[in-house]
């Protein structure tokens, strides 16, 4: 007995070496990948749903890796931020979501494209936030009122007076502001007067729950969209899969929605010919 547990302990011991010497890997790749340009976007488009048009889209990172494949964000996004990472990387993620918007939209005669990107807590953290936006948009010749950032309840909730002070540069540069993952947090929900916030996106945990036969699950939905409504904000509803949560949404009012039912994110080129199409009908 005591042989065996000595042998675990050190397979448990060369178990832990290999997870890090792993992340460490992980980690010169991703700098190596980012560094040549490696890093892809993919594309899911947001829905009107009053008009059914695709009327945006959000940038969502991704890294094919040369041996391991399709890196999933949720297995790297934590490693960028964790090492400081996130902040060119997101550089990019923005430049690249801004200059692609600029494209698709003159190809599609000037039509209006709005395009959403991912903000982490990192990002927003540094001093120079505002600024590194307002290169980014000059440099992409993106008009300011395109482009939206989505951050998380813990980014907007924080409240600090810098927070606050970093949301109003943003929001002067004529750019609007999503609250991603909305009602997942601990919110409480004074802060959303306080800030100034555009776009509550509703989370996918509250759509899965819709169209299916327990009225109750539907409340949350209707609260939040209500919710948005009475402050002013326009409402996204995330991961719709089905038609059922896409009526049941409908029916509440809310404006926007994106999910696997309408597309799953796709690269840049097929994302492109469903902003023409959507300029066709
Ligand atoms: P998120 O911002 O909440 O993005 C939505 C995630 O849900 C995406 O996963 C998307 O592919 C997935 N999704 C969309 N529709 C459906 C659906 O109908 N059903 C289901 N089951 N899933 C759906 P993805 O692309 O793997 O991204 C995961 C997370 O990684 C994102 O969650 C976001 O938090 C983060 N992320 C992605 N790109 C970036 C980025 O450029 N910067 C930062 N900071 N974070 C990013
Ligand atoms: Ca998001
Ligand atoms: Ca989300
Ligand atoms: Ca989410």
């Amino acid at each position: 007995a005591k042989a065996a547990g000595g042998s675990a302990f050190v397979s448990f011991r060369a178990q832990m070496q290999e997870g890090l010497v792993e992340r460490l890997e992980l980690e010169n790749d991703l700098r190596a990948a980012l560094e040549n340009h490696d890093l892809r976007l993919h594309y899911q488009p947001t829905v009107d749903l009053d008009t059914s048009e695709v009327v945006g889209f959000e940038a969502l990172v991704r890294w094919p890796h040369p041996t391991r494949g399709m890196i999933n964000p949720l297995d790297f996004i934590p490693i960028a931020e964790a090492t400081g990472m996130i902040v060119p990387l997101g550089r990019w993620v923005l430049h690249e979501a801004c200059r692609q918007a600029v494209e698709w939209s003159a190809a599609a005669g000037g039509r209006p494209l709005k395009m959403s990107v991912n903000v982490s807590v990192r990002q927003f953290d540094q001093p120079d936030f505002a600024e590194t936006v307002a290169a980014v948009l000059a440099e992409t010749g993106m008009p300011a009122d395109r482009l939206c950032l989505e951050m998380t309840e813990s980014v907007l909730m924080t409240d600090t007076e810098a927070n606050l002070e970093q949301l109003v540069r943003l929001k002067a540069l004529g750019l609007t502001l999503a609250i991603d993952d909305f009602g997942t947090g601990y919110s409480s929900l004074a802060y959303l007067r306080r800030f100034p916030v555009d776009t509550l996106k509703i989370d996918r945990s509250f759509v899965e729950r819709l169209g299916g036969v327990l009225t109750g699950d539907t409340a949350l939905t209707d609260t939040i969209v209500r919710l948005g409504k009475s402050l002013g904000m326009a409402t996204v509803a995330e991961g719709i899969e089905e038609f059922g949560q896409l009526a049941a949404l409908r029916e509440m009012g809310c404006g926007f929605a994106q999910g696997y039912y309408f597309s799953r994110p796709v690269p840049a080129a097929e994302a492109g010919r469903l902003f023409l199409e959507g300029a066709d009908t």
